[in-house]
C-alpha cells in the first residue's frame, strides 16, 4: 500500500535530549479523551498536567484526570500470574489458558467459550481480542462493558446513517446557538465538556442552554430552561419536538427532499404527540414544553448532546433515533454547531466499536451479519475461520454462562459483578463457569473473587496504544513507566494466548504493528463505502506511530488531516446514500413501579469516582467529595418513610437487596430516587445498585435498563454505630459496613445489630494493633483511642446514632508525632476543634468546605469567581464550580427556573 500522505503531518515533535521527561498520555477515565503531559524522572511519573495543546481539553483537566498520579501506588495489584490462588509463571498461565480454551472448543463447538471486555482497553487491545474470537475461534462471543454505556446510540447511528458515525466534533458545543443536554449530568460525568460549554456560553450569552433530566443535577447551573421530566419519557419528548417542527415551520424540507427517506411515515407516527400530550406523558408544563421547542424550533444550530440517561433504556436505541429525527427533519446535523451528539462514558468506547468489541459486528465497521464483510475480513486477516453469526451481548453472554451453553469466559479490565445489572444471577453464573480467566491490574475485586485463572496486566501509565475519544479522535495513551512486576500488556497476553493456541496471524511484536494492521484492515476493499478509513496512518513506522499526534478519523487521501464535520455533502453510509428517518413509539420502562415496588431507582455517577473505585476509591482526595453511597430521597419521600439525613435505609427489589445512608435531596422527583453505581463488596457491604436492577435490555442494542428500576424503601434500624479511623488494615465483623480513604488511612462506618458488649475488645480484634489504648464512656457512647508512640494509630467512636466528627481535624490530629493531653481528651470526648469545622468539602483541590464557603458568600463573595480569588476553591480543575454556584444561587434564594406547575400530579 502506497503512503498517502507524509507521516510528518500527524507527528509531535520527536522527544529530544532536551525534552526527556515529558510523556504525553490521554486520562485513563471518561470519553472526553483529555491529553495529559506526565513529567517522568527516573523511571517514575513525578508530575501531571492537561496537555494545553490537546484538542480535546486545551490544558484543562478535572479533578479525577488532576489525580490521577495519586491512585497509581502497588496497593491492592495484581503482579504475577495465578491459577487456583497459586502463582505461577507466565509460560504455565498462558499454556493453561490455551489449553483449558482449546478443549473446550473442541469438546462443545467454538460457541462455548466467550471473551467479556472493557472500554478501558486500548484499541490494539480490542483489536486482538476481537480476531481471536471471531477469525480464529470463530465465534462472535466477544463484548464489551461498553454495552451498558452507549451500544444505543451505536444502534441508532447504524440504523440512520448506514454507520456507527459521530457526525459532531466538540468544538460544535461552542459553535451552537443551542444546546440541549439529555441524559446526562455532564457537569459530574464529563467535566472538561461541560466547562467548554461553561466558557462558550460566558462568550456568548445568547447561548441557550436546556438540561432535560429527572433530577436537576449540577448540570442545571448553566440551564436556562430545565425539563423535569417523568423518567424514561424522552422519546415521547422528541417526538413532541418533531411534531412541533412540523406545525411551527421549523423543518428543512429540502433537506428532507434531498438527503433523507422514510420522514413521512416518521411524522405520522410524531403526529400523535401534541403539546399537550407530550406534557401529560412526561408529566411536564406545557408552558416549558412550548419554552423548549420554541428555542430548537428557532435557534440556527443546535446540538443534542446525551447519555446513558438516555442510552440505559429498554427503549434506548428508539429515544436516541427520535433525537436523531429531529435533527435530520430540521437540517440541523453536519454543520457548525448542530447534530445528535452521543457522548461516550469511557476511554476507550469508540475505539472498541471501531475494532468490533461488540458481539454484534464485525473489525472496521463491517457487518457480522454480511457473508461479503465476514468473506473481506476473513481474507484480510488470512484466518482459518470466522464468525458467521452474532455473538451473545453482555447480559445473554452471563445468561448462557449460567446456563452452561458457554463454559468457559475470559474477562478483561472489567468487573461485570458490579456493573452487570442482577448481581445475584451473574454471581451464580460465574460460580457455575468451569473456566473464570480474568486478566485485570488488581488483585482483587467482586469478580476476581470468582477466578480460576488471574493474568496481571498493566494499568494506566503502564500501558502503550490509542484510544478514540467521543469525537472520534484518535490519541496517543503512551506509557510513562515500565510495567510493574509481572504485568504484561493486554495484547501481549492476547497475543501469547493466541500463538500458543497454535494460531499464526498473531506474531506481533510491538503495538505500533497491531495498529498498523487494525489501520489496514479499515482501508482493506473501502472503496469509500464506510467512514472509519484509517489510510493516511497505515504506513506509520513505528517511531511515526509512537510520535502520533490526535487526530479524528477518516484519514484518507481525502482528508490527510482528519476530518472534523462529517456528512457535509448530505452523503449517508447507506444503501441508497441517503439518511434513514424511522418512526419511533415511545415506550415506558419495563420495570415498572408497584403497591409492592413504589419508587422508581435511577442510578449514576458521583463527581469525583470513576466505574467501581478500583482506582479512584484510592485516594482521600476523592473520597471526601462523597463517601458513601447516599440514596438521594425527595423531602416528601423522607417524610413518609420517617427518615432523615444520614438514616439508615433498606431498598430492596426484585432482584435484590442494597442498605444505605439517605440524603434528602429536594432535586429529585417525588417517588423517584437516585443511588451512584460505584460503591461494591470492596467498599461496603451492601452498596451495589446493580443489584437492583432486573436483566431487561432493549431489544435492539441489548444494552440494560439501569436508569429506571422499581424498589420499596424502608427505614432500617441498627442497635449500634461505630466509626472507626484506621492507620492500618483491620479484621472487620460487621453487620453493615462502608469504607472510604483518608489521608491517614481508612474510615469505616460500621452499624450492629447487637450492641457490643466490650467496645474496647471489639477495637483490639478489629485493628490487630497494640499501643496504649485509651477509653471513655458517656452512656450509650463510648470513645476508644489507641496511641504508638504517642502518635494517633486507632480510633473508634460507639454510639446509638451515627457519630459526627470533623474529618478535618482529624486529619490534623492523624498526622500529629506526638499527641497533647488535652487533644487526647478531646478526641476522647469526641470534640474536634472549630477551626476545622469547614463542612462537607467541596472543592477537592484545595480542600474548601461547605461552611467555609457559605461564610464566604455571607461576606459577599457573590460568584464563582470572587470565591475561587478568595478561597481558591474552583480555580485548578474546576469540577466544583456548578456546586459553587449553587451554593450562591441557595444563599441568594435565585434558583433558575424549574416546572412546579404540572400537567398532571
Ligand atoms: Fe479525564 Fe476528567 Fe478529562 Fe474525563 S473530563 S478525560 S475524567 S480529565
Amino acid at each position: 500500500m502506497s503512503r498517502l500522505i507524509p507521516a510528518s503531518a500527524h507527528v509531535l515533535p520527536a522527544v529530544t535530549e532536551s525534552t526527556p521527561s515529558l510523556i504525553q498520555s490521554t486520562c485513563a477515565y471518561c470519553g472526553v479523551g483529555c491529553g495529559i503531559d506526565i513529567g517522568v524522572a527516573d523511571g517514575k511519573a513525578m508530575s501531571l498536567v492537561g496537555s494545553v495543546d490537546h484538542p480535546a481539553n486545551y490544558g484543562r483537566l478535572c479533578v479525577k484526570g488532576s489525580n490521577l498520579l495519586n491512585t497509581i501506588d502497588l496497593t491492592n495489584r495484581l503482579l504475577v500470574p495465578e491459577i487456583s490462588g497459586e502463582q505461577v509463571s507466565w509460560q504455565q498461565a498462558t499454556d493453561h489458558v490455551a489449553n483449558k480454551f482449546s478443549d473446550i472448543i473442541k469438546k462443545h463447538g467454538k460457541d462455548a467459550v466467550a471473551f467479556y471486555v472493557s472500554g478501558q482497553l486500548l484499541t490494539e487491545d480490542y483489536y486482538l481480542a476481537n480476531k481471536l474470537m471471531k477469525g480464529y475461534i470463530g465465534s462472535g462471543n466477544i463484548d464489551t462493558n461498553s454495552r451498558l454505556c452507549m451500544s444505543s446510540a451505536v444502534s441508532a447511528y447504524k440504523r440512520a446513517f448506514g454507520e456507527d458515525v459521530v457526525p459532531c466534533t466538540y468544538e460544535d458545543l461552542e459553535q451552537t446557538e443551542l444546546l440541549l443536554l439529555t441524559g446526562s449530568n455532564a457537569a459530574w460525568t464529563h467535566p472538561v465538556l461541560y466547562q467548554r460549554i461553561e466558557r462558550a456560553k460566558k462568550i456568548n450569552p445568547l447561548m441557550k442552554v436546556v438540561v432535560i433530566d429527572p433530577r436537576k443535577t449540577a448540570t442545571c447551573e448553566l440551564a436556562d430552561n430545565f425539563v423535569q421530566l417523568k423518567a424514561g419519557t424522552d422519546g415521547a419528548f422528541f417526538n413532541g419536538l418533531l411534531n412541533y417542527l412540523a406545525e411551527n415551520g421549523g423543518l428543512d424540507a429540502d433537506y428532507i427532499d434531498e438527503f433523507t427517506e422514510g420522514f413521512e411515515e416518521t411524522l405520522k407516527e410524531a403526529a400523535i404527540w401534541s403539546i399537550a400530550n407530550v406534557a401529560e406523558y412526561c408529566q411536564v408544563s406545557v408552558a416549558e414544553l412550548t419554552a423548549v421547542y420554541q428555542l430548537f424550533c428557532q435557534s440556527k444550530s443546535a446540538v443534542t448532546f446525551y447519555s446513558m440517561g438516555i442510552n440505559q433504556s429498554s427503549s434506548g436505541v428508539d429515544k436516541c433515533q427520535s433525537i436523531i429525527n429531529c435533527h435530520l427533519a430540521s437540517g440541523k446535523i453536519a454543520k457548525a454547531g448542530c447534530g445528535p451528539f452521543s457522548i461516550t462514558g469511557q476511554p476507550n468506547a469508540m475505539g472498541g466499536r471501531e475494532v468490533g468489541g461488540l458481539a454484534n459486528q464485525l473489525a472496521a465497521h463491517l457487518d457480522i451479519d454480511n457473508p461479503i464483510h465476514q468473506d473481506k475480513v476473513q481474507r484480510f486477516w488470512q484466518s482459518p475461520t470466522m464468525a458467521s453469526k452474532q455473538g451473545a451481548k453482555a447480559v445473554e453472554l452471563f445468561d448462557k454462562i449460567a446456563s452452561g451453553e458457554i463454559k468457559a469466559v475470559w474477562i478483561m479490565a472489567t468487573n461485570p459483578v458490579v456493573s452487570l445489572p442482577d448481581r445475584d444471577k451473574i454471581t451464580a453464573a460465574l460460580k457455575k463457569c468451569e473456566l473464570v480467566v480474568v486478566s485485570d491490574c488488581v488483585e482483587q475485586n467482586d469478580t476476581l473473587a470468582f477466578a480460576d485463572v488471574k493474568l496481571p496486566a498493566t494499568p494506566w501509565l503502564e500501558k502503550n496504544g490509542t484510544v478514540t475519544n467521543s469525537e472520534r479522535r484518535i490519541s496517543r495513551q503512551r506509557n510513562a513507566v515500565s510495567p510493574a512486576g509481572q504485568a504484561k500488556h493486554d495484547w501481549q497476553i492476547i497475543r501469547d494466548v493466541a500463538q500458543a493456541m497454535g494460531f499464526d496471524g498473531f506474531d506481533f511484536e510491538d503495538v505500533s504493528d497491531v495498529f498498523k494492521e487494525y489501520t489496514q484492515l479499515t482501508a482493506f476493499e473501502n472503496n469509500g463505502e464506510r467512514l472509519l478509513d484509517l489510510s493516511g496512518l497505515s504506513q506509520l513506522t513505528e517511531q511515526e506511530y509512537h510520535q502520533l499526534a490526535p487526530i479524528q478519523w477518516p484519514v484518507n487521501e481525502q482528508y490527510p488531516q482528519g476530518c472534523a464535520r462529517v456528512y457535509a455533502e448530505g452523503k449517508f453510509n447507506t444503501q441508497s446514500t441517503k439518511a434513514q428517518f424511522i418512526a419511533v413509539s415511545p415506550q415506558l420502562p419495563i420495570q415498572r413501579t408497584s403497591a409492592e415496588f413504589p419508587f422508581l431507582l435511577n442510578s449514576g455517577r458521583m463527581r469525583d469516582q470513576w466505574h467501581t473505585m478500583t482506582r479512584t476509591g484510592k485516594t482521600s482526595k476523592l473520597s471526601a467529595h462523597t463517601d458513601k453511597p447516599y440514596l438521594y430521597l425527595h423531602p416528601k419521600d423522607a417524610k413518609d418513610l420517617a427518615v432523615q439525613d444520614n438514616d439508615m435505609i433498606t431498598i430492596n427489589a426484585k432482584t435484590g437487596q442494597a442498605i444505605t445512608h439517605v440524603k434528602i435531596d429536594n432535586q429529585q422527583r417525588v417517588g423517584e430516587c437516585f443511588m451512584p453505581i460505584h460503591w461494591n463488596k470492596s467498599y461496603a457491604s451492601h452498596g451495589n445498585v446493580s443489584a437492583l436492577y432486573q436483566s431487561i435490555v432493549d431489544p435492539i442494542s441489548g444494552q440494560a435498563e439501569c436508569k429506571q428500576g422499581a424498589v420499596a424503601l424502608s427505614k432500617k434500624i441498627y442497635q449500634q454505630y461505630v466509626s472507626v479511623h484506621t492507620t492500618s488494615d483491620v479484621n472487620l465483623s460487621a453487620d453493615f459496613w462502608v469504607k472510604s480513604a483518608a489521608i491517614y488511612g481508612d474510615v469505616y462506618q460500621v452499624a450492629l445489630h447487637q450492641p457490643t458488649n466490650d467496645a474496647l475488645l471489639w477495637s483490639q480484634k478489629t485493628s490487630g494493633l497494640s499501643g496504649e489504648w485509651l477509653t471513655f464512656q458517656q452512656g450509650e457512647q463510648c470513645y476508644i483511642v489507641c496511641l504508638q508512640a504517642g502518635k494517633l494509630a486507632f480510633l473508634a467512636y460507639f454510639s446509638s446514632g451515627w457519630p459526627e466528627i470533623e474529618p478535618s481535624w482529624l486529619e490534623h490530629v492523624f498526622s500529629t508525632e506526638t499527641l497533647a493531653f488535652a487533644t487526647i481528651q478531646s478526641l476522647l470526648l469526641g470534640i474536634s476543634s472549630e477551626e476545622f469545622n469547614q463542612g462537607k468539602q467541596v472543592c477537592s483541590c484545595f480542600n474548601v468546605g461547605e461552611k467555609t464557603i457559605n461564610k464566604a458568600i455571607g461576606q459577599g463573595c457573590s460568584s464563582v469567581d470572587a470565591l475561587g480569588e478568595k478561597l481558591q476553591c474552583g480555580t485548578k480543575c474546576g469540577s466544583c464550580k456548578p456546586e459553587l454556584a449553587s451554593l450562591i444561587n441557595q444563599y441568594q434564594a435565585a434558583p433558575i427556573a424549574v416546572i412546579t406547575d404540572l400537567a398532571v400530579s
